[in-house]
């Protein structure tokens, strides 16, 4: 769905709350000279999103130059677990850079080492082994590369197979972009890695049959056997979506990958770190991958990004032959210290839990009313709002992307979705969002939905 947002401010009736506040066009004209120098130098790839300057964000709100004041339903792209600019993390970064210890490649650093032996203790056993790296992509990468080399070490060349899932999103590297199951993202590579397979992804909304022999059919039909699988790879939920896999499913695949020698592997990138009411998403399963890949939420702030997984698989190459030359980083490693104490010690994760109650069934209720909506998924404080032709499951991006846009004219920001045709809404708070300012953000966006929907019936008749 290319769809870009007009520089030229637009006149919005004026909002003056507790946590919201616009009182200029938007976008604010002082903005307008930023956003062009921009648009002039980046790709025209980079104009996806609501042009919100930002020139301040703390916890869950975002400030631009003129003080409009959004309250933030993006967390970035669901990296501000902790809340935007948490001054713990701040302090973390300070300190760590004051100590003129700002790069270090492989060399050891104290702030890996410590971030690592924590991130570790509140893993499963057996899943503490960590590789630090930049990006969710470069991540997921690394895991696929693991998958191969453990399936040649224990099956041969022929055990090269990754089963990943329709409508996945795993990065835009060559190999996570093949790992996706987005077609579209995928023309420009002519020579598409056979080794890569998709299944339908037991969403019970899009493919209705959630059992895992439809799983086991559909491997089937794609000629895959079971013996040449590598690695099933899959968001702990779908990002396109917010659609978790029931559990029995996830139990099944575990039993399945373990009698196949294929490793089992969760995209963590946006599900971990608290976001859905369980420190890990994989949790909502009872289940323990063989290997995680993590990112986003992993600091709240700076990039940094992690492959978790069982030491005999993570240890499969020789001294020096992982490497990356921002791994773990020693002011991102101290950011994601400082962050993910901050989310236990100020029990985020039970807030997300306790949040996400009252956000889902908001969302159900104006489901329930509004025939745009398709579905609605998700847990903790990520949810998922389908946008669909009344009637039919056909993905409606453009009033996904209206709506989007009105909830910015009104003082909340999300980003705009990609993948289904760009037409699911995408809501996912800081973590430290409490419950005032959620209900205020869910009247915005009722108020939008519903303004959009009868602008479209108007147009109809
Ligand atoms: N995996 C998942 C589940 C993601 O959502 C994303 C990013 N949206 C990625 C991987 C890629 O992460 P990055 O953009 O940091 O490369």
């Amino acid at each position: 769905m290319a769809r870009a947002f007009s520089l030229v401010p637009k006149p919005v009736p004026r909002v003056e709350t507790k946590y919201r506040r616009i009182t200029t066009a938007l976008p604010c004209p002082q903005s307008v000279p930023v956003l062009e120098k921009l648009h002039k130098y980046e790709l025209r790839a980079m104009l996806g999103q609501p042009p919100v300057l930002w020139d301040r964000a703390e916890g869950f709100q975002v400030w631009d130059p003129a003080g409009n004041c959004w309250i933030d339903w993006s967390s970035g792209v669901l990296i501000a677990n902790a809340g935007h600019s948490h001054p713990d993390v701040i302090r973390a970064i300070q300190e760590q850079t004051e100590k003129h210890v700002l790069a270090t490649y492989m060399f050891p650093n104290e702030a890996r080492a410590r971030f690592c032996e924590r991130f570790a203790e509140l893993l499963p056993e057996n899943h503490r082994k960590i590789f630090l790296l930049s990006t969710g992509s470069e991540a997921v990468e690394c895991a696929i590369k693991l998958c191969r080399t453990h399936g040649i070490k224990v099956g041969g060349r022929k055990k090269n197979i990754i089963v990943s899932y329709d409508k996945a999103f795993h990065g835009r590297t060559l190999g996570a972009q093949q790992a996706g199951g987005i077609p579209a993202l995928k023309e420009w590579i002519v020579n598409l890695d056979p080794g890569f397979v998709q299944v339908p992804f037991p969403d019970g909304y899009r493919t209705p049959d959630v059992s895992f022999d439809f799983f086991l059919k559909c491997l089937a039909e794609a000629g895959v056997e079971g013996p040449n699988v590598a690695g099933v790879i899959l968001e702990t939920y779908q990002g396109g979506s917010a659609a978790f896999a029931p559990v029995e499913y996830m139990q099944k695949l575990r039993q399945w990958c373990d009698a196949h020698k294929a490793l089992l592997v969760c995209d963590e990138v946006q599900a971990g770190f608290g976001r859905t009411g369980k420190l890990w998403g994989f949790e909502h399963y009872g289940i323990v991958p063989d290997l995680t890949t993590w990112g986003k939420g992993i600091t709240s702030s700076l990039p940094l990004a992690a492959v978790a997984g069982r030491a005999d698989v993570m240890d499969l190459h020789p001294p020096g032959s992982m490497s990356s030359t921002h791994t773990g980083s020693p002011v991102c490693a101290a950011a994601a210290l400082a962050s993910l104490e901050v989310i236990l010690r100020d029990n985020l994760v039970e807030n997300a839990r306790q949040m996400g109650e009252l956000l889902h069934a908001r969302l159900q209720a104006l489901a329930a009313k509004q025939p745009q909506i398709g579905a609605v998924a998700g847990k903790g404080l990520v949810a998922g709002v389908a946008c669909v032709k009344p009637g039919t499951q056909e993905p409606d991006g453009d009033f996904a992307w209206d709506v989007v846009e009105a909830c910015m004219e009104k003082g909340l920001l999300m980003f705009a979705p990609v993948g289904y045709g760009g037409a699911t809404i995408k809501i996912c708070p800081p973590l430290v969002i409490h419950q005032e300012a959620l209900l205020e953000s869910l009247d915005v966006f009722e108020e939008a939905f519903v303004e959009v929907a009868a602008r479209l019936e108007t147009v109809a008749r």
